[in-house]
């Protein structure tokens, strides 16, 4: 752990496992409430001279961290491959992604603009200035366990905020690859601190209750981003919540169906399906519905599941044995309901792979709403097809859904793309485009996918308070 500028390891630790081998890959300390609160007495004591730094001061940290990062870029890639699990190339992207936010923040801090307001009073005056909210306690997940650290620290930083952040504990060694990066960088003492944890509940209720705590920043489960929203109301605190998604995936009549169902098997395979925008329902027009078949499954024939770390792999393994069961029981579900199965459907145990938790890419059709994967987000590397013969029901369709994230539409008519970007509930829509997402752009979704944004200029707002000055003159 890293609190006030210094590494802690004398606690209790607990082990983190390769999910492609069950090998052990490393040790990460086993932190309390009492570290949780010590960092969060940091952070704050740290406060005061962070946010009345200059934003050019912070800046350079970040870009100094940005640098870092990109010289790490391979080692960091590593790491994540075997305590994640991800191919290889798949970390670099994410390292690179990681990095933009760094670099994108320290652009933004000094474009921290206020605003000046004509007032109806000839002797008033009106100005507005953005002001760094104060300490931020984040909790990120393990399926982007560099990139989701960053995409908080450093718009929290370039805003003036300082701030405590837990990790997931599958994935507690990245998190702190990333934090010997921010101290290398120059990031003053207390102003980022790390508490790492095998059980998250202590110092989630520490996060929540703490008065000198701000903000809450989460990313992860709708349930638990409900439970900590709760958690922190009593305080009214700020809260950002990016969380769980159930992603439509819609191909109209006109599109071409072999560019649409290459699109969509490379979108609902990346990281083992283990991503919020994840496709979760692909709905295909029955005219074109085999040939999209066609095409998905010849896809799906070359993919080779395995450990991330070999050229050959090309989808790796799931979290752990509890994300196998869920994915296994959605397909059972599924095919005792009447879906077809194309491909895959089972665990894949033959050789090495029975140490890990793999389970085969899988494509089934003729999905419907009486089965559970028509609603409960997967989070696996399953894609369920449905037919659909008119525009107003697969809207209908789409948007009949608790999660509002990301949406997914392919069509070469710009009415029909239009007229979907406006309908669909959904805060990330791609039109012909499987990653609609970037360092620059506001990410996060509708409904009970979340609160706020992250990225963009929105993503630097969600640090700042708003104050107005009136003025006599
Ligand atoms: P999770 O909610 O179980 O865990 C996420 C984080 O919350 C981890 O750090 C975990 O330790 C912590 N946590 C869990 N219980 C807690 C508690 N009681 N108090 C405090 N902290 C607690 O989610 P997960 O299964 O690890 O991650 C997958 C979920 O995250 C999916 O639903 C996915 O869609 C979502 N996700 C969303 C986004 C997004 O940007 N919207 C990005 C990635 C993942």
């Amino acid at each position: 752990m890293y609190i006030n500028g210094i590494w802690k390891t004398s606690e209790g630790t607990f082990a983190v496992f390769n999910p492609a081998n069950g090998n052990k890959v490393g040790d990460a300390v086993d932190g309390s409430r009492a570290d949780a609160r010590e960092a969060i007495d940091a952070a704050h004591a740290a406060f005061p001279a962070w946010s009345s730094s200059t934003a050019y001061a912070r800046a350079d940290i970040l870009l100094k961290a940005y640098s870092l990062m990109i010289e790490q870029k391979q080692a960091l890639a590593e790491l994540m491959t075997t305590e994640q699990g991800k191919p290889l190339k798949a970390a670099l992207n994410e390292v690179q992604y990681a990095a933009d936010f760094l670099r994108w923040f320290a652009e933004e801090a000094k474009r921290n603009y206020g605003e000046t307001i004509p007032s109806a009073r000839a002797d008033q005056r009106f100005m507005v200035r953005y002001q760094a909210i104060g300490v931020v306690a984040a909790i990120t997940p393990w399926n982007y366990p560099i990139s989701m650290i960053t995409r908080k620290v450093a718009p929290a930083l370039a805003a003036g905020c300082t701030i405590v952040l837990k990790p997931a504990e599958a994935t507690p060694l990245c998190a702190q690859a990333v934090f010997k990066i921010l101290e290398e960088a120059g990031v003053p003492e207390g102003v980022a601190n790390l508490v790492t944890c095998e059980d998250p509940v202590e110092i989630g209720k520490e996060f929540c209750s703490n008065k000198k705590v701000k903000k809450i920043t989460f990313t992860g489960s709708t349930a638990v981003g409900k439970m900590l929203a709760a958690d922190a109301a009593p305080q009214l605190k700020r809260v950002s919540m990016e969380l769980g998604g159930h992603a439509p995936f819609i191909v109209f009549e006109d599109a071409d169906p072999v560019h649409a169902a290459k699109g969509a098997s490379l979108v609902k395979f990346l990281n083992t399906g283990q991503a919020c925008i994840s496709p979760n329902r692909i709905f295909v027009h029955r005219s074109i519905l085999d040939s999209f078949l066609k095409t998905f499954t010849a896809r799906i024939e070359k993919m080779n599941a395995g450990d991330g770390m070999s050229a050959t792999t090309s989808i790796g393994p799931l979290v752990n044995e509890a994300a196998v069961d869920k994915v296994a029981t959605q397909v059972e579900d599924a095919l005792n309901k009447g879906a077809k199965l194309h491909h895959g459907g089972e665990r894949l145990l033959a050789g090495d792979l029975s140490k890990g938790h793999f389970y085969a890419p899988t494509l089934i059709s003729d999905v419907n709403d009486e089965m559970r994967i028509y609603r409960e987000e997967t989070f696996g590397p399953v894609a369920a097809v449905i037919p659909f013969d008119d525009y107003d029901e697969v809207i209908a369709m789409a948007n009949d859904t608790d999660f509002g994230l990301a949406a997914y539409v392919y069509t070469n008519n710009l009415s029909t793309a239009m007229r979907a970007f406006e309908a669909l509930n959904f805060g990330i829509i791609g039109i012909n485009d499987i990653n609609p997402t970037s360092a620059a752009a506001p990410f996060g979704g509708m409904n009970e996918s979340g609160l706020g944004r992250e990225g963009a200029r929105e993503g630097l707002a969600e640090y700042l308070e708003t104050k107005l000055g009136g003025f006599s003159i």
